[in-house]
């Protein structure tokens, strides 16, 4: 149900959604969102109201950092009383970081925060960042008839299909279905009406208060195996001054080499203090470390399983729970538990 009194906050924080062609040298700009709805005429047919606000300088999402973050949980909290939703606006390539650290930032939420973009600049003709800013600001103001919002979480709206945030991938650079879920089920699709799945959504605790956290600590790297890799390149990673965790993105279920050499510095790592979680490189299913001697081997040497957690989701909960001022025993316990809907914990 749509309500007509509600209102969203546009968060443009950069990306090609926001851009022009410069008729002059063809090349695309950020053009000045205040002017929002000269470009996209259909906004004033909304019949509920838009505020946005902008980055001062706009970015391209390759640009996007942990100090970014920050930013956008800063403006949610100043906004949070006086909207119903948010809607941010950003490039495609990192959106699938963004969102799933702003779902560990955003801790209990009950209001709706859509991100989106698109491939095609919304100046373009044949853009796909219109049809993605029109729903996502729908979805963000839809509540049931008692007017409690059907999105309590962080989302990525992209080509008609509504995701957890923290459960996003980025699989396209060229075409304009560029986000999968693999999983986690579609929270909604938009059609002739948008069909959300509420029981799949991530609810807020009862009787609490959101909490907006800005704290991140980006001491953490990953390491994708690849047949090949050295021992050099291991002993100089696990060497990185204040490093506090290693994603290790392994082979399907959660294998590695089972060489002595390799387990001997996974085994310094973790010996040494540093969380290292292991998740597959595999865009779908989860780790298993007891299916094969090799992960096994891993699980035994104290490296965490990250179960069906993405790359992306894995490195933004490491840089918040370390932001916490967590110490690295009670990282590994969080790990082991979903905190924001990011994994499938046996
Ligand atoms: N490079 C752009 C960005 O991520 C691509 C996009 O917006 O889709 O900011």
């Amino acid at each position: 149900m749509l309500d007509y009194n509600a209102s969203v906050l546009v968060i443009y924080t950069g990306g090609t959604i926001g851009m022009i062609e410069d008729p002059e040298t063809g090349t695309l700009k950020a053009y000045d969102f205040s002017h929002l709805k000269e470009y996209v005429p259909e906004l004033s047919r909304l019949k509920f109201n838009i505020n946005s606000i902008q980055f001062q300088q706009p970015i391209d999402s390759s640009d996007m950092n942990p100090e970014q973050w920050k930013k956008i949980v800063w403006i949610i909290e100043d906004n949070y009383d006086r909207y119903d939703g948010f809607v941010i606006l950003h490039g495609t390539d990192t959106m699938a970081y963004s969102a799933s650290a702003l779902s560990f930032m955003l801790e209990n939420i009950g209001k709706p925060v859509i991100l989106t973009g698109s491939q095609l600049p919304i100046g373009k003709i044949r853009t796909d960042g219109k049809e993605n800013l029109i729903t996502a600001l729908e979805i963000a103001v839809d509540k049931d008839p008692d007017g409690k919002a059907f999105v309590t979480e962080v989302c990525i709206f992209f080509q008609s299909l509504l995701m957890r945030g923290n459960r996003t991938t980025k699989i396209n650079a060229t075409y304009f279905k560029a986000f999968n879920s693999f999983n986690y089920p579609i929270l909604a699709e938009a059609g002739t009406h948008i069909h959300y799945r509420h029981e799949l959504m991530h609810r807020p605790l009862r009787n609490s208060k959101p909490k907006f956290h800005a704290s991140l600590d980006p001491n953490v790297t990953i390491i994708k195996l690849f047949p090949g890799i050295s021992a050099e390149i291991l002993k100089a990673t696990i060497a990185i001054p204040h490093l506090k965790a290693i994603v290790l993105e392994t082979y399907g279920a959660g294998n590695s080499p089972n060489e002595k050499w390799f387990l001997n510095i996974i085994a310094e790592a973790v010996n040494k203090g540093i969380v290292v979680v292991n998740v597959t490189q595999c865009a779908s299913g989860s780790v298993d470390m007891m299916r094969y001697e090799s992960g096994k081997a891993l699980k035994d040497i104290g490296v965490v399983s990250g179960y069906d957690i993405t790359t992306e989701a894995a490195v933004a909960k490491l840089m918040f729970l370390f932001g916490l001022g967590l110490d690295h025993k009670e990282v590994k316990t969080y790990m082991k538990v979903s905190i924001a809907g990011e994994a499938t914990v046996e």
